[in-house]
């Protein structure tokens, strides 16, 4: 695997999922674990996260399968951080149901000496005080990527504020560019961010596609058509860790967006990881190939 490594931290979880058509109890989910599917299958990843004694052998089947270094994956007695989730019939505002800590109530990662030396990091989401945690202890970053969510926009935001300082590429949905933001304009809110720290801000609009703000130039990516979304769980996830993974092979930042967003589509078109995991390299080209054809169009 060509490419400079990628060092993800973020949530590992069993998710109970609701569509109006289906229900999935118990599935491999979690930020980092879509991340590491998603960068895995084209980068050299290393994981850092936790997992409680109830973890399925075919979760750990997974990370060994898409992550060359799990020396960062701790088990603890204990529940795997457990998360509900149910959506309406157009898949907006969806509610979530419950989130159950687990191990992840105090959880202190300690980076292994390989992995401080990690030059790209990718901060899925989690709560700011680890994703700082795990910056601060790598020696030999590069490019830090950050995601977060609307919760730690309410709980968290002034250490979430640091954690973006530090960042080299931050992403956000547009709800979240919004509320963190204040600010209606999408152009309004890139200029905010950037004006935090990070070079470079990716406001993710859905069906809209994304928007990249960088220096003072702006792009916009459109979307990959999906016929039949079943389940959008962890497609920001999967659009990082695309993104992450086309970084740390050097390409443009956009050629990183398209990589992110064919993943996204793939990601969305099954429960969990089901369908992410199943995708060809074919099937993502093409995809690639389609989205190139969309850039500032
Ligand atoms: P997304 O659909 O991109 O928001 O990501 C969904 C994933 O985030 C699910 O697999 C959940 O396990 C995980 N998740 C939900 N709530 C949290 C939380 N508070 N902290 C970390 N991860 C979470």
């Amino acid at each position: 695997m060509s490419g400079k490594s990628i060092l993800i931290v973020g949530s590992i979880g069993l998710d109970t999922i609701e569509t109006i058509s289906d229900r999935r109890e118990s599935i491999l989910g979690g930020s980092a674990t879509y991340a590491t599917v998603s960068a895995g299958k084209s980068a050299d990843v290393h994981l850092v996260g936790i997992i409680g004694t109830d973890f399925p052998a075919e979760g750990m089947k997974i990370f060994e399968e898409y992550s060359q270094d799990l020396s960062n994956l701790d088990q603890k007695d204990g529940q795997t951080f457990s998360w509900g989730g149910r959506y309406p019939e157009d898949w907006d505002d969806r509610e979530t149901l419950f989130t159950e800590l687990g191990v992840f109530a105090d959880y202190e990662p300690k980076l292994t000496e390989k992995n401080k030396n990690i030059p790209f990091l990718f901060l899925a989401n989690i709560h700011p005080k680890l994703q700082l945690s795990v910056l601060q202890q790598n020696l030999k970053r590069e490019c830090v990527i950050i995601d977060t969510m609307n919760l730690w926009i309410d709980t968290a935001r002034k250490k979430l504020k640091e954690v973006i300082s530090y960042c080299d590429v931050l992403l956000l949905n547009e709800f979240e560019a919004e509320q963190f933001t204040r600010r209606k304009n999408h152009d309004d809110q890139g200029a905010v961010l950037q004006s935090l720290g990070p070079q470079q801000v990716v406001i993710k609009c859905g069906t809209k596609g994304a928007r990249l703000y960088s220096g003072h130039s702006v792009d916009t990516i459109g979307v990959f058509p999906v016929q039949n979304v079943v389940d959008p769980t962890g497609a920001g996830d999967a659009f990082g860790g695309g993104l992450a993974a086309a970084v740390a092979h050097g390409e443009s930042m956009t050629e990183a967006i398209i990589n992110g967003s064919a993943l996204a589509s793939l990601c969305i078109e099954g429960f969990g990881i089901e369908s992410l995991h199943r995708a060809s390299n074919e099937e993502i080209n093409h995809r690639k190939d389609y989205l190139r054809k969309t850039l500032n169009s």
